[in-house]
């Protein structure tokens, strides 16, 4: 007999007479290095992935039981703490089990996976998935009534008498909602339960969606759609871990296949998740999984609020909800029963999270993919070139949809050289492009305008000394909002008004605007169509779901005939009446030193250009450049995308730049510049080194000053085969900087700022 089993029928056995009192690692959301040992309730055992409350000084935190072992590969584990395991004496005891559904062993281990692979502290992982239903989470199950018999000592007070009179009326309601009805708070609610006052009632969670039905309207379907729609049916309905690529020209119908992988995977009686790089993208989104299923999808994003946030994480966990949309964090719901994950534009850099726990959803929707064994699928027109890779390797499946839908043709590319036809004087717009929207505007067919930059002008200066308006707390210049009358730090919360004389040399009225922002564009925009009804659509000027439903639906409806906007308008949108593009900085985001600026590049801008002629009437895209001999430029020209990649991959294959090698980012900040210097210089010194391993830096970063706090950057640059974490952990070992400052972890970085 093996002895772990030996062990566990002893414990069973001792659990029947005696129920000592069980040792339980609880995990906290909270970034220690690993979970803390506590003794189990003497009446109750616990389970890993149960959620429990424990005492942690003098407060309480919900905390997640969790095992001490840990099946990560050797790659991956942290180094082993030495504990002393013996002494319980000093243990302080769980406080309470909570009503939720535990977290499961896939999941667990998925949360351990991305902790290890990003050098985060676990709890702080396990805080994505609890966070998500925090608010509210004890009462969560729990309703409460007056008790049969009040006791006769109770101790009335005008807030326990509320309580019992709302409670009265005999509806069962948890202490959230007492709360919120009454506004006692929620220690009169436990007062009264303590005092057996009230009697608990389980309250199952309603659940905030319908079944979506698989045959409400099924498609009818061309033959290449049909072929893919097939083969991805037939992955979800085998089961197991898969990943695949839809690849496919804008509007080619992949949205329409993947409804269908989704339909396979509701027959299955399993879960799909759907991740989109931004939740604005939902609204139209919704809508078409509404034609197909006849109800919408459980939706996950930070504006639903807090009360259908935890229904829908209750769904999720209990398996009532069978398709969830959602973008990144809805990687962390606990479904019960996973069985398809749906990475929509997985080429999107929205996809990194940079800030609290820095991971890229789309890898680590593999991860969840393979540890659940499920199938995967990345979606998009223009795929990274890491997955290309993988492809190529035969690591993913590749399906391929090489037409538009319906007879649309691709629209025709042109490149305006701006050196040979210049805008007028302080004006942005050439006279070439000027010329197609008024044409296209006289056709009564939709136009619109592309600029990546928020704002009016990116740079206010000073004509007589030259003084650039900067941000006091970061290394940026102000950006001119002029509908707000402010200059705005786009990277911290700065902002200031525009002023009259310039700070440096007091002279007055001497501060110029100087380049375009879209607020500039839709102001020469207006001069040159008086009559044409504009919209801007920007992340700042759009704010909500609800708003870009709004702007997407007049759009629909032509209530609109010019749309001026930044990256917000190269997301999925099918818009059967536009017909032309401009792109009125193509250059735009082709310099500095990132690693995929000109992928970046070439990517956005297809995606721009994707919008124009989806329906019957033929697009036309004008691209506004300063290289038109760019590659970025040709491969858009000529719309040869294998071409363009292939070049890039050349371009990284022998120094091993992603995806040939791996990188991680070390990013040292610290409010004083000399001590961020000693720390960046320590690990300079302390850099790992051997066969193919290299350290670049430390240097400044790109924005050497955010939010007041000087940063350096050193990057380190493996070979694949080579794993960085425990070249990172050692390393990290070796320096031990003072608490000023921060070093924060980058592993695959995506922004080099
Ligand atoms: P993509 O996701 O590749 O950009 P979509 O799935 O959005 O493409 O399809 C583009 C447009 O064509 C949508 O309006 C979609 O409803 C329509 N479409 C695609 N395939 C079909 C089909 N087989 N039958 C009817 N409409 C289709
Ligand atoms: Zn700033």
């Amino acid at each position: 007999m093996k002895s772990a089993s030996l062990f566990s029928t002893l414990s069973e056995t001792l659990a029947d007479v005696a129920q000592p009192q069980q040792r339980v690692s609880v995990l906290l959301p909270m970034p220690f290095k690993g979970p803390f040992d506590y003794l189990s309730p003497p009446d109750i055992t616990l389970n890993p992935g149960d959620i429990v409350l424990v005492p942690l000084g003098r407060r309480q935190k919900t905390g997640v039981v969790w095992e001490t072992s840990s099946d990560l590969p050797p790659d991956l584990a942290p180094p082993a703490e030495q504990k002393d395991r013996t002494d319980t004496s000093r243990l302080k005891e769980v406080a309470e089990l909570l009503e939720l559904p535990p977290l499961s062993a896939d999941l667990r281990r998925f949360i351990n996976w991305v902790a290890a692979y990003t050098l985060t502290p676990p709890g702080m992982v396990m805080a994505m998935t609890l966070r998500l239903h925090m608010h509210g989470v004890t009462s969560a199950g729990t309703g409460w009534l007056p008790a049969d018999t009040i006791p006769a000592d109770l101790r009335m007070t005008p807030a326990r008498q509320k309580v019992l009179d709302l409670l009265r009326k005999g509806l069962p309601q948890t202490t959230t909602d007492i709360s919120a009805a009454t506004g006692v708070s929620a220690g009169v609610v436990k007062g009264l339960a303590d005092a057996r006052a009230l009697r608990a009632i389980k309250l199952e969670p309603e659940c905030p969606v319908e079944a979506p039905d698989p045959g409400y309207r099924l498609p009818v379907l061309e033959a290449e759609q049909a072929r893919a729609t097939t083969a991805l049916r037939q992955s979800v309905e085998k089961g197991g871990f898969s990943v695949t690529l839809l690849e496919g020209v804008t509007g080619s119908g992949k949205t329409e296949i993947y409804l269908e992988a989704i339909a396979a995977c509701i027959e299955q009686g399993k879960q799909a998740l759907i991740l989109l790089p931004e939740i604005a993208l939902s609204a139209q989104w919704t809508e078409r999984f509404i034609r197909r299923f006849g109800v919408a999808p459980a939706i996950w994003h930070s504006d639903t609020g807090q009360r259908m946030r935890r229904l829908t994480w209750h769904a999720t966990a209990n398996g009532n909800a069978s398709v969830v949309v959602g973008a990144r964090s809805a990687l962390f719901l606990p479904f019960e029963k996973l069985g398809l994950i749906i990475i929509d534009e997985e080429h999107e850099a929205l996809y990194k999270q940079e800030e609290g726990v820095i991971y890229n959803a789309r890898d680590m929707a593999i991860v969840r993919a393979r540890l659940v064994q499920c199938p995967t699928v990345l979606v998009s027109a223009t795929p990274s070139l890491e997955t290309l890779v993988n492809v190529q390797s035969g690591r993913y499946r590749h399906l391929m949809l090489p037409s538009r839908h319906g007879g649309a043709t691709m629209p025709e590319t042109r490149i305006i050289d701006m050196r040979v036809h210049p805008p007028e004087r302080g004006r942005f717009i050439s006279p070439a492009l000027t010329e197609e929207l008024s044409a296209t505007l006289a056709r009564q067919e939709q136009a619109m305008l592309f600029l990546n930059r928020r704002g009016y002008a990116p740079l206010t200066l000073c004509r007589a000394c030259g003084h650039r308006m900067e941000c006091p707390h970061c290394t940026a210049w102000l950006v001119e909002h002029r509908a707000r009358k402010r200059l705005c730090c786009h990277y911290c919360e700065y902002f200031e008004p525009v002023p009259v004389t310039c700070p440096a040399c007091h002279e007055e009225n001497t501060l110029t605007s100087i380049g375009p922002g879209i607020e500039r564009i839709t102001e020469e925009a207006r001069e040159l169509f008086p009559d044409a009804r504009i919209l801007v659509m920007a992340s700042d000027t759009l704010t909500s779901p609800t708003a870009i439903t709004e702007a997407v639906t007049r759009i629909s409806n032509r209530e609109i005939d010019l749309i001026i906007g930044t990256q917000v308008v190269a997301k999925g949108w099918h818009f059967p009446y536009l017909t032309l593009v401009g792109i009125v900085d193509a250059d735009l985001g082709l310099s500095g030193g990132d690693l995929r600026a000109g992928e970046r590049t070439f990517q956005l801008l297809h995606q721009v250009a994707g919008r124009a002629g989806r329906a019957s009437a033929p697009g036309r895209v004008l691209l506004q450049s300063y290289t038109p001999e760019h590659p970025v430029m040709s491969a858009l020209l000529s719309g040869s995308q294998d071409r363009f990649m292939a070049q890039e991959a050349m371009q990284r294959q022998p120094g091993f730049w992603p995806p040939y090698g791996r990188l991680a980012a070390l990013i040292i900040s610290c409010e004083d510049a000399a001590k961020a210097d000693a720390v960046a210089n320590a690990f300079g010194r302390m850099a790992p080194y051997g066969e193919g391993i290299q350290v670049l830096g430390p240097t400044p970063a790109p924005v050497a000053v955010l939010r007041n706090r000087h940063r350096r950057r050193l990057l380190l640059r493996t070979k694949r085969t080579i794993a960085l974490q425990p070249i990172l952990h050692r390393w990290l070992d070796m320096v031990k900087p003072d608490r000023n400052v921060r070093i924060d972890i980058d592993i695959d970085p995506v922004s080099f700022l």
